[in-house]
Order: structure tokens, then C-alpha cells, then sequence
């Protein structure tokens, strides 16, 4: 289950390596994950998310600032779509894809 796209992207760049496991202490790997969301019966993932990932125990962490606009974007959508529902309305959109163009 490689995630990882395009393997020429730099990820090293802007991410530390070796970065220890919080919970196992394992050196973590930088890999791309899917981030799931449920919430008031929609869900939303995000896709190719870049994560330390601990080969040992799974654990996985984003970095502050990713995490952060994530969170948000992921809100904006759910609070929309909740909005519709409890004013009765269509719900305008129930799927967003954003996918980099292979080059
Ligand atoms: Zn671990």
C-alpha cells in the first residue's frame, strides 16, 4: 500500500528525518497517508497526506501546520453540509476530489 505518487517530489526538504516514535520510539518514515473524517453522516478523506509514519506500531503524525489546514478545510466542508441539512436544502455537494495533474 504505497501511497506515494511521485517518488521525485523532495519531502526531505521540509521534514525532518529522522524523527523518533512518540509511543514506540521506532524511527518514523515520511510516507503519504489517507486521512479519514466522519462526521453528522458525511465522511471526507484526504488523500496523499504527507505523515511521519512508525513502521513499527502505525502511528502517525502530521505536521502542525498541514495538520491544522486540514482540519479546517475538512470543518468548512461538514459545516456546509450540515447547514443544508438542517435548513432542509440540497446539500450542494457530498464529494471533493483535488488531485495534482500527472505532469
Ligand atoms: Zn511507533
Amino acid at each position: 500500500m504505497d501511497q506515494i505518487t511521485n517518488p521525485k517530489e523532495t519531502t526531505q526538504k521540509t521534514m525532518k528525518a529522522n524523527k523518533p516514535c512518540y509511543n514506540c520510539s521506532s524511527l518514523m518514515e515520511v510516507k503519504r497517508t489517507t486521512l479519514h473524517f466522519e462526521r453528522g453522516g458525511f465522511y471526507a478523506d484526504v488523500e496523499n497526506v504527507l505523515a511521519y509514519i512508525c513502521p513499527h506500531c502505525g502511528t502517525r503524525s502530521i505536521s502542525g501546520p498541514t495538520a491544522q489546514r486540514i482540519s479546517q478545510l475538512v470543518d468548512d466542508l461538514f459545516r456546509s453540509a450540515s447547514e443544508s441539512v438542517i435548513a432542509e436544502k440540497p446539500v450542494p455537494f457530498t464529494g471533493v476530489s483535488m488531485h495534482r495533474v500527472a505532469d
